[in-house]
Parts: C-alpha cells; structure tokens; sequence
C-alpha cells in the first residue's frame, strides 16, 4: 500500500540540483520520406561494405561480456590513425566520450570554454557535470572564432571544446587558433572531428597529438562511416588522457556486436571512400544550387550538411515537412542563427527533392 500522497510526489523534488530543468531528449522525429536533419549518411553502402559487417555482426557470442576496452577494435584504430593502441578509448558514441570527458576533467570552478553557435550537448553535458561555461561567441557574418578572446578565457579554464568541421556552421577550426590554445595556455583541448572525412585529407589535427600532450580529439563512426546506430566512436590522446578516461568509463558501455562491428568496419573504411567523395560532391552541387534560389544565404561546408539563411525560416522547416516530406533542422531560435536551418547532404535524389521545394518555397517569398 502506497504511504506517501502520490498526487504531490514529483522525483524532480529529488534530483540532484545541477540537473533540474533538464528534460527528455526529444529529436522533434516525425516519420518523413526524406530525412535530413540529423546529419547521418543516407547513402547505400557498397555491398562488400555490408557484407563484412553482416559477418562480423553474427559471429559474436552474446553470453560473454564484451572486452571492456575493445583492444581489438583499438588496435585497428591505432593502426589507422598511426598511434599507440593506449592513446585510444572507445565510447558508446561521441557523446559519451564527451560526457565522460566532463564528468573526468570539469566539475565545480573548472570551466568549460565552448564557440557557439556549437554542437549543443557541450553545454547540456557541462551542466550536469557541475561545470561552469564560459562561451566565446563567433562572428555572427563568418562564424570565425575570436581568437584573442578564446585564449584569454581558456588561460584560466580547465577544458576548451572546439569543432571541427563545426556543427552547425561547417567551417573548420583554424591552425593558428589551436596552436595558440596549446602553446599560451594550460586548459585541455578537445578537438571535435566528428565530420573530418568530409574535409579536405589534411584537415584533420591527430598527428599534432605527438607534440602536443594536452590535446584530444574526438571521431564518430556516425558520420562518414554510416553507423550512427551502432553508437561507436573514440577518443585519441596522450595515454594519461586515456588512463582517466578509462578509469571512470561505464565499463561495459560498448557491448559485443558493436566492437565487432566497428571492427569490421575500419577495416573495410576504403571501400567507403567513394561514398564520401559522392557526398562531398553532393554538398557542394547542393550548395551551389541552393546559393542561387533569391533569399536563400549560405555558408561554405566541410561537413556533410549545409547551413542556410532564410525567410520565415521555422515555417520553411514546417512547410518542408508537411508539404513535401523533407526533415531539416531548424536552428532559427539558437542564438547567432536566426533565420538558419541545418540540411544534411542526402543522395543525389533526397538533395534534388530539397532543391526543388525550397525553389517552390522561395516563389512566394521573393515576390
Ligand atoms: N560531435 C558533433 C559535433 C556531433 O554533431 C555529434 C552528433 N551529432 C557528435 C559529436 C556525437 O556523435 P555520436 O554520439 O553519434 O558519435
């Protein structure tokens, strides 16, 4: 028999306070033909892609538990990025590895520095890690980062986040800047590289780990690789890094079909590489084409979507929707991107429905 009056009872009188407000996460998901607001790879996979994972996927034994560091997993990394198998830990995505790099390095009076507009579980993670953010906003037109006071502010923080390419905006983190951040400054610095293989091949920060011990990087197996429901991703760093992390992780957090997967899937990462290339050329047909429909401003990408400015923007996002079936997301209430909608880079068919609409869209609006 329940004691207490179950009509009072709230768990959130309960929680722990740096979490209150916090709700559910909430995709804003509705079943369309067409769904571009997530970012993921929509393409077809080349079948002997498929093919291994297939394999890899039905030779697991479920009874065991998983290796709780993935080592074979990690040693393909290693292999792949040109590191030592200890300046690797795995993660149930990107976002955990996140998370548990706040949850290892912040807490109270150790402050997180972010550039928005920026990936937003920064902040939210920051939050419930008890740790303090101090954002250092781009520059509205360019989406540059402000270089001197980004260094001012990481000189007394323990952490900086920095994305590269950058969600939502595309463009990528400048050398210089960086270079500042781990020569001036005592903070830790994460570069995110959840996009990178859509970048140009030098784009990427991993072989600047050897000279710089307070950096880490973030990759995803969610982007390129197409496998944002196998929740794989990874960080690389200095070992010590990588020996916290360890030491606080979820132990199990990367269950066995996973890291076979994943496995495979490194291994097999050439065959993908006509795949990138046909979404790095879809990006820059889809830019081109959207930049020349009056109203629409966009930005140059490096990353598999496109940012674009444009009138009544959160009905735009509705209207793609309900009229023609096209998921996109709508950052119009973020602040510094009003009037933005993020579309991820589809298939050559997905990217010419989203022309042809916002052509649609655009005659009422230009008259
Ligand atoms: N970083 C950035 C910039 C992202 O956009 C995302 C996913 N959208 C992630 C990290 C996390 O990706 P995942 O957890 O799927 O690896």
């Amino acid at each position: 028999m329940a004691t207490d009056n179950e009509g009072l009872f709230d768990a959130a009188d309960y929680v722990r306070p740096a979490l209150s407000g916090f709700e559910p996460y909430d995709p804003a998901f509705t079943p369309c033909k067409i769904n571009l607001s997530a970012n993921e790879n929509t393409h077809v996979m080349p079948p002997g892609f498929v093919e291994q994972l297939r394999c890899a996927a039905t030779s697991v034994s479920l009874n065991r538990y998983p290796d709780p560091m993935a080592n074979e997993l990690r040693n393909e990394l290693a292999l792949r990025h040109g590191v030592s198998r200890d300046m690797i830990c795995v993660g149930n995505g990107g976002d955990e590895l996140l998370f548990n790099l706040l949850f290892a390095f912040g807490g109270a009076g150790r402050t997180l520095v972010t550039c928005p507009p920026d990936f937003a579980e920064y902040a939210n993670f920051a939050t419930m890690c008890d740790t303090p953010v101090v954002r250092i906003p781009r520059d509205p037109e360019t989406f540059a980062i402000d270089e001197d006071a980004l260094v001012k502010a990481a000189s007394t923080a323990a952490l900086v986040f920095l994305t590269s390419p950058n969600n939502p905006t595309g463009n990528l983190l400048e050398a210089e800047v960086l270079s500042r951040l781990l020569t001036e400054t005592k903070a830790l610095v994460l570069v995110d590289e959840a996009y990178v293989e859509f970048a140009a091949s030098d784009a990427s920060f991993v072989s600047w780990l050897a000279e710089h011990p307070r950096l880490i990087i973030l990759r995803t197996l969610s982007k390129a690789f197409g496998l944002a429901g196998l929740r794989v991703g990874y960080v690389l760093a200095h070992p010590s890094v990588i020996n916290q992390l360890a030491a606080i992780r979820q132990i199990y957090s990367v269950d066995v079909v996973a890291q076979a997967v994943a496995l495979a899937a490194v291994q097999s990462r050439k065959l993908l590489k006509p795949v990138v290339a046909d979404i790095v050329a879809e990006r820059d047909r889809l830019a081109n084409e959207l930049g020349e429909i009056s109203g629409i401003r966009i930005w140059p990408s490096e990353a598999n979507f496109v940012l674009v400015r444009l009138p009544d923007a959160a009905r735009v996002r509705t209207r793609l929707r309900d009229e023609f079936s096209i998921l996109v997301r709508d950052f119009s209430s973020t602040p510094g991107l009003e009037g933005c909608l993020r579309i991820t880079v589809g298939t050559p068919e997905e990217n010419n429905h989203v022309i042809h609409a916002l052509r649609d869209l655009s005659k009422e609006w230009s008259v």
